[in-house]
């Protein structure tokens, strides 16, 4: 497996584990589903289906919640320590590295997002195991509050919540899933697992390495299905704690049946952030990080700042700057280890982010490239491209400035002074992302303070596994990664004695 190389490929050829499958994985084995409905894999690349997995029922769901639950409460997880736990994650971790190749080709193949960045997804993924694992000594530790009054103390303790209903998007199918589970493990919790209907396989890549490390059965469950199968989890009375990472709108859905419920829940949902160029920014050095941080992952990455605010002073020049960058960033065959931009993940996407770019002519944003679906040749004439696009001369009340695109599209906005930019930047329903590029390094902390989101890089973006992850408003609620990522998982007990 490992001897693959990417330039060596043919979609025919590829050594993946998983193509057509008619299985859930529930109680620590993969069991045939329920049901006889099937969903198609299609590699976006090709448009063409290659694989396809069970949709599952509520049996099915009712099978591997009771699984996760009788492990919770009854099996050798419950008695097992966070030291124990976390040096089965170091194992986990180990075991998704010797899958990097199988989990990057199958999700290049079911999202179309290029080689260049699945390649590094089972790193990514191992380095989150890796991080949470460290986290063990502060469950352990003893926790001894004095009453202020003085007169007694109380022992907080830390217990796994139970079991927990993870739900992941088709942008990031390894890693938005690995964010869950790392710390729910970690916590001494049992999940059921529900990928995205465009991205069912991957995944159970990852089930293989856990089952590999040695984790009991039941602890994790894998099932495969639509929206509906999700719903069943969140309201599967024996979950204890929803977590998902999705869209605005399933995410309000899945809020409100879990405020019906008083269900815990962890949400994090899409976003609209923005770049603010300083005028002193370097645009050269902006140049370098413009596509990992405004356009990853052809640009279904949620936090990316694809909103570009550009000073009036500089702004023909950041225009040209921004284009030009764009320009050179190959698109094509996302196998293709060259490859910057691939095809839009799923049909549904593709058809809104053209809805948008149609849109965004009619309200007068001005196209400096591209701005149409993309002909490629050979096996790629089907596939589902849209041309790389910079829409300048974009003002707030225009819809592509206010609703998450989602696909390869950057919009560029003029600002008058740094107070025009902050507003600008805060005049969104979302706040998850954002970015200031500038050289004057306490100026640029300033305008970050002043932007109203959950993170914000400066002269780039990436996120911290050890620092917490969310978004204000209408992009979530709660936060994953660091320590409050895991305390998410965890249910506090206050014992009092004198
Ligand atoms: P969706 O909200 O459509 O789906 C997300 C997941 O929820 C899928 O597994 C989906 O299943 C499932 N689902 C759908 N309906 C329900 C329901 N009623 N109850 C429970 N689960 C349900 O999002 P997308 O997959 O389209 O992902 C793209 C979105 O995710 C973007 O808006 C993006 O911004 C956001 N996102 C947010 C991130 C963050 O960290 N804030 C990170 C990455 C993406 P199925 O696929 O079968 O419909």
């Amino acid at each position: 497996m490992t001897t693959q190389t990417t330039s060596q490929l043919t979609r025919d050829t590829i050594d993946i584990p998983y193509r057509h499958v008619t299985t859930h994985f529930i109680d620590g084995a993969w069991q045939e589903g329920q049901g006889d409905e099937i969903i198609e894999v299609v590699d976006p690349a090709t448009n063409t289906v290659w694989g396809s997995v069970p949709v599952g029922t509520r049996a099915d769901v009712n099978a591997a919640v009771e699984a996760a639950h009788a492990a919770f409460t009854t099996g050798p997880w419950a008695r097992t320590t966070p030291s124990e736990r976390a040096e089965l994650m170091l194992r986990i971790a180990d075991e998704i590295e010797k899958r990097a190749t199988e989990l990057s080709l199958t999700n290049t193949l079911e999202n179309g997002s290029p080689v260049a960045e699945t390649s590094g997804a089972a790193a990514n993924a191992a380095s989150i195991f890796r991080y949470f694992a460290t986290l063990a000594p502060e469950l352990e530790a003893d926790d001894v509050r004095p009453f202020p009054n003085g007169q007694g103390e109380s022992l907080v303790r830390k217990d796994p919540i139970g079991v927990c209903a993870l739900i992941a998007p088709w942008n990031f199918p390894i890693n938005l899933m690995v964010t869950k589970l790392a710390p729910a493990l970690l916590a001494g919790c049992t999940v059921v697992m529900k990928p995205a209907s465009p991205t069912p396989l991957s995944f159970r890549i990852i089930v293989d390495a856990i089952t590999a490390a040695g984790v009991p059965a039941g602890v994790v469950n894998l099932v495969t299905g639509p929206g509906r199968m999700g719903d069943l989890m969140v309201r599967h009375p024996k979950v204890a704690k929803v977590a998902f990472t999705g869209s605005t709108p399933v995410g309000r859905h899945i809020a409100a049946a879990c405020g019906e419920l008083l269900r815990p829940v962890t949400l994090e949902l899409g976003g609209k952030s923005s770049a603010i160029v300083m005028e002193d920014a370097d645009l050269h050095e902006m140049s370098a990080r413009l596509i990992r941080s405004c356009m990853r992952n052809t640009g279904q990455t949620c936090y990316i700042s694809t909103r570009i605010l550009a000073p009036a002073s500089r702004y023909d020049e950041i225009v040209n700057m921004v284009t030009e960058t764009i320009a050179t960033a190959p698109q094509g065959d996302p196998l293709d280890p060259a490859t910057v931009f691939g095809p839009s993940a799923n049909h549904s996407q593709y058809k809104s982010v053209l809805a948008h770019l149609d849109s965004a002519i009619a309200e007068g944003a001005r196209v400096t490239i591209g701005g149409e679906p993309a002909q490629l040749g050979g096996e790629l004439a089907d596939g589902l491209f849209i041309q790389p696009t910079v829409l300048a001369d974009v003002t707030p009340e225009m819809r592509v400035a206010r609703e998450e695109i989602f696909g390869p599209v950057i919009t560029i906005h003029k600002y008058d002074d740094l107070d025009d930019a902050i507003s600008l930047a805060n005049n969104t329903e979302f706040g998850l992302g954002g970015i200031v590029f500038g050289t004057d390094q306490e100026k640029a902390l300033e305008v970050a303070e002043a932007m109203n989101t959950g993170s914000v890089g400066l002269n780039f973006f990436a996120s911290n596994h050890a620092a917490p992850f969310g978004g204000r408003h209408d992009s979530g609620l709660g936060v994953e990664y660091g320590p409050e990522g895991l305390a998410a998982y965890l249910a506090y007990k206050s014992i009092h004695r004198r």
